[in-house]
């Protein structure tokens, strides 16, 4: 507390001593201070106990010889009514021995009667009012750290409680998800056999033995065997990404040639392209054309692009491209670049940013024009990743769209998840 506050507050001020003439001394030497004071005098122990239990002061002075009690037990008894105010006890002359004893049952100072001066008084009621305020600070300071360590012990608390709320709900949603993986895995798996069978069947009917059919009817089972087809490819889809979702895709790593990987691919969907009236290109920039990596995950990968490509372009060409990106600070860690580029609808910017997420399309209406599960980016890209590749798209609403591949020719068997080396 400064200096300053001390002399501009009034302090209240009580004196105990049976003796009027060394109450009034007391006084007297108050007055001549600077401090602003108002006095209430108790002629007894009594007395004085009484006016505390109702009046808060900022000091007591307790004269030690007093008719009813000794300093030293009034001393004791006020700190044991848990009164912290400050305490000054006047002794007589020679009861400087009994100070020790004094401080020890908690007074904050004593002043010998024989030395009462104003300057004295006035230095030391202004340390004992500092002192206690300063302590007092202290408690407050101390007790508010308290309450806030209470409450940050309470908010921690209830934290760890949401947290752990978070974590069951966490632990419920990958339950859930794993089971949604299942049925989907169960759902594809199981309706593949009668696929097969209603295309083996149309594929029986359609040979024209022993009877033939007529024109009609030779139109309607190509249609079953087509629609079939489609049918097959969007349940291997679904199947292939509950497999990769679920984290159960093995990679099965061997040297083989991507040129021919490419073009037996590319030879494979081409009937779908000439349906369609485009052209369908093939580059190929290879001076070394093995790899080491998973050749039926590239197939799938080329297949899905591929089929995208030729299904969203009307008019125009479908171009396949392969080469290498040479790394020329690590020749080991060449990569292969396989890009399929089309003419075709293109990508409005926004969709850029979610089509390789499950079941998301650019046109999701159920009027829309394109078939399909929306999975294959989604698969295109886990498969991508799997095998340590990259993928990115760059497209143009009405000019087309490119999307291209970087896979390292060489998978390093530590870097990706699981895998079986043929
Ligand atoms: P699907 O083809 O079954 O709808 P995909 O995951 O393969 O699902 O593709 C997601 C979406 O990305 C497609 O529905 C389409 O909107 C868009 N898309 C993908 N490839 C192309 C492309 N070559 N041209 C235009 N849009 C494409």
């Amino acid at each position: 507390m400064p200096m300053k506050n001390l002399m501009n507050s009034t302090l209240k001020i009580l004196v105990v001593d049976d003796d009027a003439v060394d109450r009034m001394a007391i006084e007297r030497a108050l007055n001549k201070t600077e401090l602003k004071f108002e006095l209430t005098e108790a002629e007894n122990g009594a007395v004085a106990t009484d006016i505390l239990k109702n009046t808060a002061f900022d000091c007591i002075f307790l004269d030690y010889w007093l008719p009813d009690q000794d300093g030293l037990h009034l001393v004791k008894s006020f700190r044991s009514l848990g009164l912290t105010l400050p305490l000054v006890v006047l002794t007589g002359q020679g009861d400087e021995q009994i100070a020790v004893e004094i401080m020890k049952a908690g007074a904050s100072d004593y002043l010998s009667k024989s030395r009462i001066s104003s300057e004295r008084l006035a230095r030391i009621l202004q340390n004992v009012v500092r002192l206690h305020r300063a302590e007092m600070a202290a408690v407050l300071a101390n007790q508010r750290l308290r309450e806030s360590n209470q409450r940050l012990t309470e908010q921690n608390q209830a934290l760890a409680q949401q947290r752990a709320q978070i974590e069951l709900q966490n632990r419920k949603l990958v339950e859930v998800s794993e089971l949604k993986s299942q049925f989907l895995a169960t759902i594809s798996h199981e309706l593949r056999t009668p696929m097969n069978a209603i295309m083996g069947f149309s594929q029986l009917l359609l040979q024209q033995y022993p009877d033939p059919l007529t024109a009609a009817q030779v139109d309607m089972v190509e249609r079953i065997f087509s629609n079939s087809q489609n049918l097959l490819e969007m349940l291997n889809e679904v199947l292939d990404f509950s497999r990769v979702e679920s984290g159960n895709l093995v990679l099965s790593l061997s040297h083989f040639n991507v040129d021919e990987l490419t073009l037996m691919t590319v030879a494979e969907l081409r009937a779908l392209a000439v349906k369609k009236n485009l052209s369908l290109e093939t580059q190929i920039d290879l001076e070394n054309p093995l790899v080491f990596s998973d050749q039926e995950c590239v197939r799938r990968v080329l297949i899905n692009l591929l089929s995208n490509a030729i299904k969203f372009t009307d008019s125009g060409e479908v171009c396949v491209s392969l080469h290498a990106l040479k790394n020329n600070e690590n020749p080991e860690a060449e990569c292969i670049e396989l890009v399929v580029k089309d003419t075709g609808i293109g990508i409005p910017p926004e969709g850029l940013t979610y089509i390789f997420e499950p079941f998301r399309q650019v046109d999701q209406t159920v009027t829309r024009q394109y078939s399909g599960t929306g999975l294959g980016l989604a698969i295109t890209a886990s498969l991508v990743k799997a095998m340590g590749g990259t993928i990115r798209v760059e497209s143009q609403p009405q000019v087309g769209s490119k999307f291209s591949v970087q896979l390292p020719r060489q998978v390093e068997a530590g870097l990706v998840p699981a895998v079986q080396v043929l």
